[in-house]
């Protein structure tokens, strides 16, 4: 391994730039920092015109539609990384969606659409893109997806998320020990709170903010860079040897609770 850190040559995929604020765009802007390069999706036309200009401004090469719940579109996706790239490096999860009005009752009162909706966007979404991307990296590569600490304790206001997220770290594991034979390297990235657009469903999330600051032991918030320096260390050689792993990026908060 050289000295200085570097993602030189590794390809992969961000999905879940929505803005600016978005954890994968803060992922995605890390990752060219270091010289890796980012194909990137948006949600639907109306996002488009958020996430296209950030992900020409990064440089972005593919600059994909790409909406989980659609028949074909991750599919689409992954046909357009095989045709333009052949094979790839990384991929980063960086999505979840709930319906408002299950997110924002108790979970003993969610509906098994509801719940159904959340699980298969949030989380059995990053198994297909796993299945899809295990045969585009025939030397090995890393996959991430984001979690949350409500996967482990109880956290006001966060409900169905929990299982949810709980659901994802599993799946991290189970991923991890299926595709490690074949190098693969699977991981989960558990950020504190950080206000972006998905945060902002979560009611009183500005009093999570508060509490993460002043409880956390580093005494401060975590941001999207931060995030996308662990997802770095993760996608380069720095991560060989690291796998089924949960990387909290909360300025210690965890310790505590
Ligand atoms: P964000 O709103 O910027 O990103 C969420 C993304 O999910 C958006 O880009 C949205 O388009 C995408 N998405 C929703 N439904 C989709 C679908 N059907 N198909 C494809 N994409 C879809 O918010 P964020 O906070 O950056 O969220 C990114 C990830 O980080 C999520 O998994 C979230 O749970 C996790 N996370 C966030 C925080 C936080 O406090 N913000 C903390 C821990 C973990």
């Amino acid at each position: 391994m050289s000295n200085s850190f570097s993602l030189h040559g590794k390809r992969g995929l961000v999905v879940g730039i929505a803005n600016e604020h978005s954890i994968a765009y803060g992922i995605a802007k890390t990752i060219r920092e270091y010289g890796g390069e980012v194909a990137a999706t948006y949600l639907n036309e109306k996002a488009e015109r958020f996430v296209r200009p950030l992900a020409e401004g990064l440089g972005c090469p593919l600059i994909m539609p790409c909406d989980v719940s659609k028949p074909g579109e991750l599919e689409s996706v992954f046909d357009k990384l095989k045709a333009a790239w052949g094979t790839i490096d990384y991929v980063v999860h960086s999505i979840a969606f709930s319906p408002l009005a299950d997110l924002h009752g108790r979970l003993v009162d969610s509906t098994a659409e509801g719940f159904g909706v959340a699980m298969d966007i949030s989380c059995h979404s990053f198994i297909r893109m796993a299945k899809l991307a295990e045969p585009m990296m025939p030397n090995g590569g890393t996959m991430l997806a984001m979690s949350y600490y409500g996967a482990e304790k109880v956290i006001d206001h966060y409900d169905l998320m929990g299982p949810v997220k709980a659901a994802l770290e599993s799946c991290v594991r189970y991923l991890a020990a299926e595709l490690g034979p074949n190098n693969i390297r699977v991981n989960c990235i558990s950020p504190g709170p950080i206000l972006t657009r998905a945060a902002s469903g979560i009611k009183d999330f500005d009093e999570l903010l508060t509490v993460a600051s002043s409880r956390a032991p580093l005494g401060r918030l975590a941001t999207p860079e931060d995030v996308g320096r662990l997802a770095a260390f993760y996608i380069g050689e720095t991560g060989n040897n690291i796998t089924g792993n949960i990387g909290f990026v909360d300025a210690g908060y965890h310790v505590r609770g």
